[in-house]
């Protein structure tokens, strides 16, 4: 089964370290939007007739920032998605929430749409953090929509934080992860900040303006998340992400699975597995613009650019890069069942790493041990 991932470009201002694509975007833009994604899904449904057969058990909703759009129009979209494509009836069907932007009325108006798990982008729950991050909404808006959310009766509702703040100290940061354990939330998502080029914060940082407190600090924080959250009942399944038992993000486990999923709007990407035109997957990639999104549906065309063929090589690389992401790692025997023995750069690229003791064997499974999940990028780096 596959998942089906719906980017929402639009924001009430952005954040001061994203690089999402998003813009402002007026009322009529947002009008206009859920035609937009239905014009992509019948274009990918003449392209590709066969899609129409492959079941998705999720579908997730992402931005920018998915409850500007307003609840009657998530609702329409994802009726017009179940309209075209299989869904089952007990999927996964997530949106993400900005506290700043919705209402409880908004959450009941989504529960009735069909929509049953919400991400909260919470990030912080202090002034200061929140103001610095250039987040648009306060402490109290999150109390409120997490509160809201729950009472509209969704199944899983999950918090999003963020550490290694400019200025944070680690006390802050533990009050943060005490105060977001109180709320009880299925699931945990916890990045430390990497602020992109280009954005304010990265400007304010290289200006000297702003400094981000340094690498053995946030690897602290990391710890203390980990710490936390798991004496507070939360397994740790995947290096940023921790939940109840069976509280998973099913969504995301496709990614790390190398499962397929199909990607609609500007800048979303896709995995598909169309057949034998593609037995090792073809990666999509919308144009992160809405107007070349417009642009090239209004020419009858999908908006994919030059969708990308992968190889054995390709899919070995990249179930091992997502899939050590996750504690229980990858096993070997399925990556091979799926695409066949590895290629030799990856073999001997494993072997170096299990040598290195950056890679752990454990029987049939690959993992990366647990000291090594705060650096995990560069580890997982070397079988690029
Ligand atoms: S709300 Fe989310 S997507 Fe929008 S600018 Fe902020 S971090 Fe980026």
């Amino acid at each position: 089964m596959r998942g089906i991932y719906v980017h929402v470009p639009f924001c009430v201002r952005k954040c001061g370290y994203c690089d999402f694509y998003s813009v402002a975007g007026v009322e009529e833009e947002r009008d206009r939007y859920p035609a937009l994604v239905e014009r992509e899904m019948d274009l990918l449904l003449r392209a590709f007739p066969g899609e129409a057969s492959v079941t998705a058990d999720t579908v997730y909703f992402g931005g920018g920032t998915p409850t500007v759009l307003g609840p009657d129009r998530l609702n329409r979209l994802l009726a017009a998605i179940r309209s075209r494509l299989p869904v089952t009836e007990n999927a996964e069907v997530t949106t993400e929430a900005n506290p700043g932007t919705v209402t409880g009325a908004d959450f009941v108006r989504l529960r009735e749409g069909g929509f049953n798990r919400v991400s909260l982008g919470v990030q912080s729950f202090r002034r200061d953090t929140l103001a610095a991050l250039g987040r648009i909404h306060s402490v109290e808006d999150v109390r409120t929509a997490y509160q809201d959310a729950r009472r509209a009766g969704f199944s899983s509702v999950g918090i999003d934080l963020i550490f290694g703040n400019p200025g944070q100290r680690e006390a802050e940061w533990q009050e943060d992860l005490d105060l977001a354990v109180t709320f009880l939330p299925d699931h945990v998502s916890a990045y430390a900040l990497a602020p992109e080029p280009g954005t304010p914060i990265h400007e304010a940082i290289a200006d000297g303006g702003i400094a981000l407190p340094d690498d053995d600090s946030v690897a602290r924080m990391y710890a203390a998340a980990m710490k936390t959250l798991r004496e507070a009942g939360y397994r740790h399944y995947e290096i940023s992400n921790f939940c109840r038992p069976g509280k998973e993000c099913r969504h995301n486990l496709k990614y790390w699975r190398r499962e397929g999923y199909l990607g609609l709007g500007p800048s979303a990407h896709g995995l598909l597995f169309p057949g034998e035109s593609a037995p090792f997957g073809l990666r999509t990639a919308n144009p992160p613009s809405l107007p070349d999104y417009h642009g090239a549906l209004s020419d009858g065309r999908l908006p994919w650019g030059s969708p990308r063929v992968c190889d054995r090589e390709d899919a070995w690389k990249e179930s091992l890069i997502f899939g050590l992401r996750m504690a229980d790692g990858v096993s070997s025997p399925s990556i091979e069942k799926k695409n066949g023995p590895p290629p030799e750069p990856v073999r001997g690229a494993v072997e170096h790493l299990i040598g290195s003791g950056l890679l752990l064997r454990d029987g049939d499974r690959l993992r990366l041990p647990e000291r090594h999940w705060f650096v995990s990028n560069e580890v997982l780096q070397r079988l690029a």
